[in-house]
């Protein structure tokens, strides 16, 4: 799959909605699934990508006969199958349905995944037939810049065993840790210049095909925040978590990309 960039509005943008640890039963889960349905209407300049907890994954993906939403597993395992409890593989979810994954979310990291864990997961997920999407992020900013060597060994070490036929599948979605769950979403013109570094690291290290993956941005975005972001963050789309709780909030969101869009 290959996102085209953002300054291209005739190419969709992504939007992931990564629902985390909700809602609470599978029959919330079909109702927001109709809300997202029924909000996106006929648009065609955004493509949604629902990421549920993977107990409803099954149930969804059998719901939904439509091409405009796909599924994404929150999470796998960095090992095809075997002795791990309580954890699941990526074969078992794209099984269920899913055609993502995200990997590295910075919840998981600050549960103890390591640069490693998601090293193995991304090659996984790509031999096993999912698009990854490698969330990166610093938990904090000064100005010595350490930051920036924090993103470069997060992306390179992410995609580093993908296998090279497989990077142009890959998406990378830089979401600051300080901004995921906060007040406001990074300055578009930050992330404008994150998007800018993003590129020249992964086009030192991969070339071409490094340049051309697509580059989202997640952390406190919401229906205002959105627009801007888009136009002025140079991204090729957005990863939201609260922001996709709830219908109404959801469906804002959604109505404010079709307007910034059309
Ligand atoms: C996230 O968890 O990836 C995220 C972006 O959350 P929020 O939109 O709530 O900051």
């Amino acid at each position: 799959m290959n996102v085209p960039k953002n300054s291209d509005t005739s190419s969709p943008l992504l939007l992931i909605a990564n629902w985390k640890m909700n809602p609470q039963t599978a029959a919330d889960a079909k109702r927001l699934l109709e809300i997202t349905k029924r909000s996106l209407g006929n648009a065609r300049s955004y493509k949604v990508v629902l990421a549920p907890p993977s107990v409803f994954m099954r149930e969804l993906t059998k719901t939904y006969r439509g091409k405009k939403i796909s599924f994404a597993a929150q999470n796998i395992h960095w090992d095809i199958a075997g002795s791990h409890t309580g954890e699941v593989s990526a074969v078992q979810v794209r099984d269920a349905g899913a055609s993502y994954t995200l990997v590295g979310h910075a919840e998981r990291r600050a549960a103890g995944e390591s640069i490693e864990d998601v090293r193995r997961k991304m090659a996984l997920a790509s031999s096993a037939g999912l698009i990854p999407v490698l969330c990166i992020g610093e938990k904090e900013r000064k100005p010595d810049g350490e930051y920036l060597r924090i993103i470069a060994e997060q992306l390179i070490t992410g995609v580093e065993d993908v296998p090279r036929g497989k990077l142009k599948e890959v998406i990378v979605a830089y979401e600051p840790v300080w901004a995921i769950g906060g007040k406001e979403a990074m300055k578009p013109e930050d992330m404008h210049g994150m998007a800018i570094y993003i590129r020249k690291v992964l086009g030192r290290v991969h070339g071409r095909v490094g340049l051309q993956i697509p580059i989202l941005y997640g952390g406190s975005i919401d229906d205002k925040s959105a627009p801007a972001m888009l136009s002025e963050g140079d991204v090729d789309g957005l990863l939201v978590g609260r922001a996709s709780l709830d219908g109404r909030s959801f469906s804002l969101l959604l109505e404010a990309l079709r307007r910034a869009r059309v």
